[in-house]
């Protein structure tokens, strides 16, 4: 039996819409274009749709309705220009992110080689983001959980291999007091999304059962990692250089305040996402 794209479309969105999926019709579009191997676009002249691949297409919308994350049934996740490796074990990366990096790139577009840390990189969209948009960027992903720190190395390889400036992948913990001694003070930027989810908060199933905990929770008013990487930021970056922490939409105030209380920085700014939310905070090295 062969359907109408449309007719599949339709009933699937309705079915992932009731499985309480936050964007059922684009979900339904791109795991349909996955099913296919053709991107979402063909989708739109596309009439007849075949057997197997209606096959492969509601067993990916099985797992959809069970709150699997779109990115890691078809494997990859946009961010910016790049198109990153995600699956178990990783933190899919968010758009709401990419505005951190944008803003971090006009921190160093001066600078002919800037030294950038990532601290707690996941994906690496951070980090290889910044190098494809500043290819004389010198950058370093930091990552201490040992799941994710593959898929740093992955996605990194992947990207060296297109003919992007390499990305040094370090297994360690942003919080640990010896981690990269030997840029002590010679750094011009360092970026994060960190652990900031405060514990207990609800997140959606996606994010619950599939990102790892270790990139989500940061004790009880989600700021305990984000304590540590200051003191980190504190050493490693140059007199002036730059420091932005994503942050969740209520540690709007709460994190400013936590960078200004610690005594190094200064031009404590917080910045909103496209969605208007309290985002990140970006200060300066005294
Ligand atoms: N923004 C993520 C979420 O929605 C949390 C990310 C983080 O803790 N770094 O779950």
């Amino acid at each position: 039996m062969t359907l109408t794209c449309r007719a599949l479309l339709t009933a699937a969105a309705a079915r992932l819409a009731d499985a309480g999926v936050e964007s059922p019709r684009v979900d339904a579009e791109l795991l349909l274009a996955h099913a296919l191997v053709v991107p979402r676009t063909r989708l739109l002249t596309l009439d007849e749709v075949g057997d197997e691949a209606i096959a492969r297409f509601e067993a990916l919308l099985a797992l959809r309705a069970d709150r699997v994350p779109l990115q890691h049934l078809t494997g990859r996740a946009p961010f910016r220009y790049l198109e990153l490796a995600v699956g178990p074990g990783v933190f899919v990366p968010r758009p709401e992110t990419e505005q951190l990096v944008g803003w971090a790139l006009q921190q160093v577009a001066g600078i002919a080689e800037p030294v950038v840390v990532d601290l707690g990189s996941g994906s690496g969209a951070i980090a290889l983001s910044i190098a494809h948009e500043h290819p004389g960027a010198r950058v370093t992903a930091v990552e201490r959980d040992p799941g994710a720190v593959e898929w740093t190395r992955h996605n990194a390889r992947t990207r060296a291999a297109t003919g992007d400036p390499p990305v040094e992948v370090l297994s360690g913990d942003m919080t640990d007091g010896g981690l990269l001694r030997e840029l002590d003070g010679t750094v011009d930027l360092v970026v994060s999304n960190p652990p900031y989810v405060p514990d207990g908060a609800r997140v959606p199933r996606e994010v619950a059962d599939h990102d790892p905990p270790l990139a989500l929770w940061g004790g009880p008013d989600g700021l305990d990692v984000v304590r540590g990487l200051l003191v980190t930021a504190a050493r490693l970056l140059r007199p002036g250089g730059a420091l932005g922490i994503e942050h969740a939409d209520q540690q709007g105030e709460s994190l400013p305040a936590v960078v200004r209380a610690h005594g190094s920085f200064t031009d404590v700014d917080d910045h909103p996402d496209l969605a208007g939310r309290p985002r990140y905070t970006t200060a300066r090295r005294v």
